[in-house]
């Protein structure tokens, strides 16, 4: 083979093996659904999960609206957050939500190798852990990004694997919180898991998050669906 079609067949085999680490991992989790749950079954049930925590200020309002409402959630934990504010993640476990590992750092999955991968997914784990006494149940890959050393590392530890159905945010301009409320309102399906956030994305979106959800709880009740926590969505336990 010529010197260029040697480099073009390594440079087409790179291409391909970048693309099976990362948009595999992510057809596979998205598109096809292996191993990874983006709804629970249709049943007349909606989870609310909330991504990039704890926060000290943030975190503690959303769980008193939570509380207010008497609704369980599930909190997909930053590793490196949960040991800034070891208290605020322990205050989320001992009401009862339901707790995810979100990464140690919130990297983008796609932009590491496999060993950084996998000391990503063990360290969040290790903090939630670590602060609360409780092994995550649940896996979420910042921005919902698998890539296939993550992906297979989540499920040896045990963690299933969560993505969502619903999501009321912009990626980059603001919601506020009235379009929130009635977005989640109006979109809910049965089996519907709905991505919010108390810390991280635009500013202003825990607060408006944290203003939207005794609306958002009254409206999903209204339209006769219960608010629960993801284990009981997914069948997953009491
Ligand atoms: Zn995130």
């Amino acid at each position: 083979m010529p010197q260029a079609g040697r480099w073009a067949a390594v440079a087409a085999a790179l291409l391909a093996g970048t693309a099976a680490y990362t948009i595999g991992a992510q057809a596979a989790a998205g598109g096809l659904r292996l191993g990874v749950r983006k709804r629970g079954p249709a049943r007349a049930m909606v989870a609310l999960t909330f991504d990039d925590g704890p926060d000290p200020v943030h975190t503690p309002r959303i769980l008193d609206a939570l509380a207010a409402s008497g609704v369980r959630a599930a909190f997909f934990m930053v590793g490196r957050q949960v040991e800034a504010v070891p208290a605020v993640a322990r205050a989320v476990a001992s009401a009862g939500h339901d707790l995810g590992n979100h990464t140690y750092s919130h990297r983008h999955l796609w932009l590491l190798s496999p060993a950084a991968s996998v000391a990503e997914v063990d360290r969040g784990a290790w903090a939630v852990a670590e602060a609360t006494g409780l092994a995550p149940r649940y896996f979420r890959p910042p921005w919902g990004a698998f890539n296939w050393a993550a992906y297979v590392r989540a499920g040896q530890l045990g963690e299933e694997r969560i993505l969502w159905s619903l999501r009321p945010e912009g990626w980059l301009l603001p919601a506020p919180a009235s379009r929130m409320a009635a977005h989640v309102i109006r979109r809910a399906h049965p089996g519907a898991i709905v991505n919010l956030h108390d810390r991280g994305g635009h500013p202003s979106t825990p607060a408006e998050t944290w203003a939207a959800l005794p609306r958002m709880i009254a409206g999903l009740r209204a339209r006769g669906l219960e608010v629960v926590p993801l284990r009981a969505l997914l069948g997953d336990g009491p």
